[in-house]
């Protein structure tokens, strides 16, 4: 058993081989035999035919030479007549040593025989013509000689024609051997080009067989279904190649396994991990459709992951507030995480909604995740703490009024005159209890509007006139500090949608700060223009500067920059209320600088009163 494909090849070949070398004997073998009897036909019975004919003739002039002794010339009668007979003898020699046909042997014996007799009549004949004379010799030739003379011709004949009836038949054997060559070689041919036909086909078949199912199982490979098994149906190339093929799907599909059994580990762990977020979490994709909800979230809308899957979020969680924020972010693509909302189910909850991206591999967005991170506690202690400071600087208020109303009437003298050293003391008493002063009323402001509780009074109000409010007020402090305020505002400006006495705080307490900040000779410039529906305001000194790490910072309570001017220092409270405020009209608020440069604070107000958060008190 052959079990190569190369082995198996050569079979083939050699078969073909085979068939070819048999075809061209047999070819050979008819082409000999035809030429042979070709020979036969040409040779044999033809010089047969022509020493008969020789024979014939010589007979012929011997049968002249006996009339010729008998009426003419005795002597050339004899002479010709032993002149022919060796002519006749020559052929005869010739002719008997080439028998080929049945019966010419015979023939030639009796020839021969009578040829013999025929001799010794034409003796007998010199004998009666010398003893008897011409006529009985006539005589003689007529009764003897003439009858042996016709038998011998006839025979002489007979082989004529049994060597022509050989030529006839040898004629007949080369036209049947071409024809049985013809045949012998149609049904050779046609039996090398059937049996090489079918051996191709059938090798062909045989070893494309294998090649076609490696070539199908390796097209589904190619799609990513690893778990092929080819059958093995030869021992040869393919067959290893099989094999070797077989060896590495199941390897490939025991790295699926391992790497989809990995990844499903993982995927589980991460699920878990999720799902026990004690805070709720919901997954959408780029359509804003369900695609996870963790348990917290299950038990805080009274929802069940299963029903609402693939269902719109609003359609599932009717929270606009919180859909606004999330598709926000989804818009800007940006991380959120600074919202705190309030949902009312049964009782009050505060949310600080976190929504991250979900990124593919092209860092393309395709999901969201929403966290609510629960505040509610961290809120209720914010309001006690507020209350409770709201409480103080209530109580502080009644009693810092009297002792500085006191202090500025033992100050103007009322109350008698001071000597020197009262007077200093009381100034420090007084100026403290300004401060001390400032602070409650920041501290009460602020814990106003972070409680809510601060009535904001929404109108169309012309930002010309707040600027012109807030900048007439710090004119004389400028003046007297050589500081130079320029307003800039472009035309024809719309009205901005806000509370006319807060954004004049707003303004009242930058401007204050730049003028703290700046030395004689600096400039401060207000600007106010329109940029993508939005106003933009900027409150720009030349003054000290803020370090960057204090950029952020300085909006949160009590912050204040280290290393600065102690005399400036305010509570640290202003731009905290400044931010609550701008941020409590939908706005936004942040602050470049460099030190020794200058700083400048930006913010924006709405030209729309859709824009204007709603969730604080406010009054149109
Ligand atoms: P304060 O009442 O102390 O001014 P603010 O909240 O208004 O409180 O400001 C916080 C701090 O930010 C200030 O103490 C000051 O250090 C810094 N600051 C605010 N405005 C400016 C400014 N224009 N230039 C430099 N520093 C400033």
């Amino acid at each position: 058993m052959i079990k190569t494909l190369k082995g198996k090849i050569s079979l083939l070949y050699i078969c073909l081989v085979v068939m070819i070398a048999i075809i061209g004997s047999a070819s050979v073998l008819n082409l000999y035999r035809l030429s042979k009897a070709i020979d036969g036909l040409m040779v044999d019975n033809y010089k047969s035919i022509n020493a008969i004919s020789y024979m014939l003739e010589a007979f012929e002039r011997q049968d002249s030479a006996a009339l010729i002794y008998i009426n003419v010339d005795a002597e050339k009668g004899i002479e010709l007549f032993n002149q022919n007979s060796n002519e006749f003898l020559k052929w005869y020699i010739a002719a008997s040593n080439n028998i080929t046909e049945p019966g010419e042997k015979e023939l030639f014996e009796d020839v021969n025989k009578d040829y013999v007799d025929y001799s010794m009549l034409f003796s007998k004949l010199q004998e009666i013509r010398n003893k008897e004379g011409a006529d009985q010799a006539a005589y003689f030739y007529d009764t003897a000689m003439m009858p042996e003379f016709v038998d011998i011709k006839s025979k002489l004949r007979e082989l004529t024609r049994l060597n022509e009836i050989g030529m006839f038949n040898a004629k007949n054997d080369a036209t049947r051997s071409t024809h049985d060559s013809m045949y012998i070689l149609f049904a050779l041919s046609a039996f090398a080009v059937s049996g090489g036909l079918i051996l191709s086909i059938h090798f062909t078949n045989r070893f494309m067989k294998p090649l076609d199912n490696l070539t199908k199982i390796v097209k589904t490979v190619k799609v990513g279904n690893w778990n092929q098994q080819i059958k093995i149906v030869s021992k040869d190339e393919i067959g290893d190649l099989s094999i070797e093929f077989n060896k590495m799907t199941k390897r490939l599909h025991q790295y699926e396994q391992s790497a989809l059994g990995k990844l499903m580990s993982e995927k589980n762990k991460s699920l878990a991990i999720v799902k026990s977020i004690p805070d709720p979490l919901i997954v959408l994709d780029t359509a804003y459709r369900i695609m996870l909800l963790n348990d917290t979230c299950e038990m805080f809308f009274g929802i069940k992951e299963e029903k609402v899957l693939k269902k719109h979020f609003l359609e599932v969680i009717r929270n606009e507030e919180i859909f606004k924020i999330m598709s926000n972010a989804f818009e800007d693509e940006v991380e959120m995480n600074d919202r705190i909302i309030k949902i009312e189910q049964n009782e009050e909850f505060y949310f600080n909604v976190i929504v991250t991206m979900i990124k593919d591999l092209e860092s393309k967005v395709s999901g969201i995740i929403i966290l609510l991170k629960d505040v509610t506690q961290l809120k209720q202690l914010e309001k006690a703490r507020t209350d409770f400071v709201s409480t103080i600087s209530h109580e502080f208020k009644t009693p810092l009024t009297s002792i500085m109303m006191g202090t500025s009437m033992i100050i103007d003298g009322s109350m008698g005159v001071l000597n020197e050293e009262q007077q200093d003391i009381l100034g420090t008493i007084k100026e403290d209890g300004e401060r001390l002063t400032r602070l409650v009323n920041d501290l009460l402001e602020l814990s106003r509007i972070e409680a809510g509780s601060s009535v904001f009074n929404i109108e169309p109000c012309s930002i010309d006139a707040i600027i012109d409010d807030s900048v007439k007020q710090f004119a004389i402090q400028a003046a007297h500090k050589n500081v130079s305020i320029h307003v800039r505002v472009e035309e024809m400006m719309p009205k901005v949608i806000v509370d006319y006495e807060k954004i004049t705080w707003v303004f009242n307490n930058l401007i204050s700060n730049a003028l703290k900040y700046t030395n004689s000779g600096d400039e401060i410039l207000i600007n106010a223009s329109i940029r993508n529906e939005k106003m933009y305001i900027l409150v720009k000194d030349t003054g000290v500067g803020i370090p960057e790490e204090f950029q952020e910072k300085i909006f949160d309570k009590y912050v204040q920059v280290k290393g600065q001017d102690l005399e400036a220092r305010g509570t640290g409270l202003g731009l905290a209320v400044v931010k609550e405020i701008i941020n409590t009209h939908g706005g936004e608020i942040w602050c470049e600088s460099e030190l020794d440069t200058g700083s400048t604070f930006t913010f924006t107000l709405p030209l729309n009163i859709s824009e204007v958060q709603s969730e604080k008190n406010f009054s149109y």
